[in-house]
């Protein structure tokens, strides 16, 4: 079996594998199906240092962007970079499956612990599994399907609503061009809207688009939105578009025009989007913004047809239900004794008395059994403590439950990714800081654990000897000192009542 590579199988087999993260991932497919060329694999140093002096790489190729590849340094003390069997890296999937080997030229030292390695790709197994795998086309099959002629590529990072199809329409018509709709697929869209949302949802409009092709890239953004933007250009450029129609900034890059559409709003007389300045302003409806289209929905109002084909938000209320629907996670973080547990069971309880999704309390000795036995109170075992707690929490909240936790969780880091998973979820994440003051949880001392810090009995006990970085992110505070528990449970339901993730109820029992 050759799998296209030019090395023994043994090779192959011996090789340490390792899973990139997944902006690296989505850079990997990019570059094996060829939409990065002329780049073959990720950049070694000196193309590195070529591309952020002067935008080209070292032989005088324009490129935009770093594309690197950071690997633990540990992986790389067997290898031989001047030995062509011994420089073979195999990068896997998520999952573990291999999808491609790297030849390992160039690796050099980014951080402590952490190595920077460029070289070569190829594909190994089969390219791969995942939703709408079938509009993973490569640059190649796509040019192949396109007619002669000019070719306007979209890149569809949000759901198309009327103002977009009438600008595209309208771009179509102008240029008497082919349509390429690219969607991003590498990395969950804007709102937490996963990729194979985000299909749907542009698949939901395309009866109301030109004859178009279609085809889903694994293009992840770089929070630099011109180095995104002139990738985007570059890619765009290999799938076969002459010109692009963007939605930021006129840039041009990669050799082909960027169009900037001009602003549209609907014009109330005869039900038509055309430019805002023809139409006289009592009869304007300015599109909406993402965040008043997020908030329709969040609040289960259905978007209006003026502005939104129904079959596309038939798709997009699927994919974000309003929040009283969605999963939550409630997450308490405090000190020892500030309450996070008694709060935690009254909210429980309060949610089950009223029928709400169904509730996992993360807490207490089953978390500690089931979940991180044997983890400490070093800042690394709370950090993999509160990351457990926060990871299992998401998947509860992915399948639309309510996960309540309340960890300690001293460090804001872990908090953040806690929140961070929820999100990517397509969840909620609610941060409850329970701030009792440490002299009232020291009072209280309810497991004597202050009592034993102070008495040097104990160490690492958070508040006493070990830090608490008090949250500059709390969408709730709760102090606990002068109120009594069911008041502390009502903050919190009437908190999220207010923000719309539980349905406001009569209390009639
Ligand atoms: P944590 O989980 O934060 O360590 P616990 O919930 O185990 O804290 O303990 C908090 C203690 O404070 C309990 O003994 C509880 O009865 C008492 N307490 C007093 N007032 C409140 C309040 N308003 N909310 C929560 N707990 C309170």
């Amino acid at each position: 079996m050759s799998n296209g590579w030019v090395l023994p199988d043994e090779i192959l087999r011996d090789a340490p594998a390792y899973t990139p993260r997944p902006g690296e991932l989505a850079d990997l497919e990019l570059l094996l199906t060829g939409a990065y060329a002329p780049l073959t694999g990720f950049l070694t140093r000196a193309d590195l240092v070529s591309v952020s002096r002067r935008g080209r790489l070292v032989d005088g190729t324009p490129w935009p962007v770093a594309v690197t590849l950071q690997v633990p340094t540990a992986l790389l003390r067997e290898f031989d970079l001047a030995d062509p069997n011994r420089r073979t890296l195999v990068l896997t999937d998520g999952e573990g499956a291999p999808v491609a080997a790297l030849e390992v030229t160039d690796s050099w030292q980014v951080r402590d612990g952490v190595a920077g390695v460029g070289g070569r790709v190829r594909r190994l197994g089969d390219g791969g599994h995942g939703p709408f795998q079938r509009l993973r086309r490569t640059p190649e099959e796509i040019r192949a399907l396109l007619p002669p002629g000019r070719v306007l590529g979209v890149v569809a990072d949000r759901p198309l609503h009327r103002p977009q199809l009438a600008q595209i329409a309208h771009a179509v018509r102008t240029l008497s061009a082919h349509l390429l709709i690219m969607i991003p697929v590498g990395e969950d869209g804007a709102g937490g809207l996963p990729p194979e949302a985000l299909v749907r949802c542009v698949f939901a409009a395309r009866d109301r688009m030109p004859p178009t092709t279609v085809v889903a890239v694994p293009l992840a953004r770089r929070r630099d939105e011109i180095g995104d933007a002139l990738l985007r250009a570059r890619v765009s450029a290999a799938y076969g578009v002459t010109h692009l129609l963007s939605t930021s900034e006129m840039l041009s890059g990669g050799g082909l025009r960027v169009l900037v559409p001009r602003e549209l709003a609907y014009d109330n007389r005869d039900g038509q989007w055309r430019w805002r300045e023809d139409i006289p302003p009592r009869n304007r409806r300015l599109p909406l913004t993402h965040n008043e289209i997020e908030d329709l929905l969040d609040r289960g109002f259905p978007l209006p047809e003026w502005h939104t084909p129904p079959a596309v938000a038939k798709e997009l209320s699927r994919a974000r239900p309003p929040r009283r629907h969605r999963g939550l996670v409630v997450f308490l973080t405090g000190l020892s004794g500030s309450g996070k547990s008694t709060i935690a069971r009254g909210l429980a309880d309060a949610l089950r008395e009223q029928g709400e999704r169904t509730i996992t309390l993360l807490d207490g000795d089953v978390v500690r059994r089931e979940l991180t036995a044997g983890l400490g109170f070093s800042k690394a075992d709370r950090d993999t403590n509160v990351r457990r707690i926060g990871w299992v929490a998401a998947e509860i909240a992915r399948h639309r439950g309510i996960g309540i936790c309340c960890p300690i969780a001293p460090y804001a880091q872990a908090r953040a990714t806690a929140r961070e998973m929820a999100v990517a979820a397509g969840a909620g994440f609610v941060l409850v800081h329970v701030a009792t003051p440490l002299e009232v949880c020291e009072r209280r001392d309810r497991k004597g654990l202050y009592a034993r810090a102070r008495a040097g009995l104990l160490t690492g006990m958070t508040g006493i000897d070990d830090p608490y970085e008090e949250p500059t992110d709390a969408d709730l505070v709760i102090d606990t000192s002068d109120l009594d528990v069911d008041e502390a449970v009502q903050q919190v339901l009437h908190h999220l009542t207010e923000t719309g993730w539980i349905e406001p109820r009569l209390q009639s029992f």
